[in-house]
């Protein structure tokens, strides 16, 4: 199996030299590529933390983080910028789509500077709204649509490029409820599909039962991993609940 993502020994701190806070610490992670990886744990945990790291949006204190065979935690801003456009998917809680632009540009913005043809990036931007279900509204502009609209053509956005990894902050935080199945539901397809490589961040159990493994962090540590292998997704889903009861506290959020 290829590893998409490895983080050795990684430690995040924030403040001063006087009030020293640790939001990570001995992270230690392999992702593989086609995984879909749930990341879990009590608000204040280190998640987001995490993910800004591997974004390549905030640097670790110590520690190493390989992504698609190139080590993210030295790289100069200028290979960075390359680097997220080639390798890397973002979605976002809030969407960060641009309103000036249609979906379909705003889908086929990342490929702008590309040199993919025009013929090959309409098939791709026709396949993906297909996937997402959102190829009738291919010329409405962001103003237009639902929340669920918005999100499914930020995922899109997000896969245009082929990256090696996407990385989502809460997607499906701002749905109501059947959006939310159906975004999950269109990740899930296209990971199984295209083999892409996705980890997301989320407190909602339901979710996190659309992944193939969980992975939960507490106090800014590793706590637990469970993979989905056989079971069904309402099976995971109570397995899922059931680790969240284990760590606890400060999560009356997670359902
Ligand atoms: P989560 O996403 O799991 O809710 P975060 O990763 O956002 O948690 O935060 C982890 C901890 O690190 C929290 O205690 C938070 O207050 C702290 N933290 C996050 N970002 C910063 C920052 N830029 N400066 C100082 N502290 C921060
Ligand atoms: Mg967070």
């Amino acid at each position: 199996m290829k590893t998409i993502l490895q983080a050795k020994n990684i430690q995040k701190q924030f403040g001063t030299k006087e009030h020293v806070y640790t939001a990570l610490q001995d992270i230690n992670l392999d992702i593989y590529e086609g995984e879909f990886v749930g990341v879990m744990g009590p608000s204040g945990a280190g998640k987001s933390t995490l993910l800004n790291i591997f974004s390549t949006i905030d640097l670790p204190t110590s520690g190493e983080v390989i992504i698609a065979g190139e080590n993210i935690v030295h790289m100069n801003e200028e290979k960075l910028s390359d680097f997220r456009r080639h390798q890397l998917g973002f979605i976002f809680q809030d969407y960060n789509l641009l309103d000036t632009l249609t979906v379909k540009e705003n889908i086929l913005l990342p490929l702008a500077l590309s040199k993919v043809s025009a013929a090959e990036i309409e098939k791709r931007v026709n396949d993906i709204a297909d996937v997402f279900g959102i190829r009738e509204i291919l010329d409405k502009y962001p103003y237009q649509i639902s929340g669920g609209q918005k999100q499914r053509t930020a995922a899109s956005r997000a896969i245009i490029a082929n990256p090696s990894l996407i990385l989502a902050d809460e997607p499906t935080g701002a749905l109501d409820s059947k959006s939310a199945a159906n975004l999950l539901e269109s990740l899930s397809a296209l990971n199984e599909t295209n083999q892409s490589t996705i980890m997301m961040v989320t407190h909602d159990a339901y979710a996190a039962s659309f992944c193939k493994r969980v992975i939960f962090i507490k106090d800014g540590r590793l706590f637990m991993e469970i993979h989905k292998e056989q079971q069904s997704r309402k099976q995971f889903f109570q397995q899922v609940l059931e680790v969240l009861a284990s760590l606890g506290g400060g999560h009356s959020d997670v359902i």
